[in-house]
């Protein structure tokens, strides 16, 4: 008797139809597993680049208070993006 095989979890059947059926099932479910690996790796990424940022935040802050704490005042030279209120540099140590 022939057997039909899925192309993707290997099991055998007697009738082409169900190894039809397996596949679309078990591709579905690739393609399932593909998505989800693919949004982890997203994740990943931007828990990287929250990582990098929160580190340079904290450098930053380290050397603005040994700063301070030596001249007593600081302020910011440049500005920040364009300078209406919500992307001032003031408004975003407000926002931290
Ligand atoms: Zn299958």
């Amino acid at each position: 008797m022939k057997e039909y095989k899925c192309g993707i979890c290997n099991k055998s059947y007697d009738k082409i139809e169900d190894r039809i059926a397996c596949e679309s099932k078990c591709y579905k479910d690739y393609k399932k597993a593909e998505e989800a690996k693919k949004k982890a790796e997203l994740e990943e990424a931007r828990k990287a680049r929250k990582e990098e940022l929160d580190l340079a935040c904290k450098k930053y802050l380290e050397l603005r208070n040994a700063y301070m704490k030596d001249y007593g005042h600081y302020t910011y030279s440049y500005s920040y993006g364009d300078d209406n209120e919500s992307n001032s540099w003031e408004a975003f140590w407000r926002n931290w």
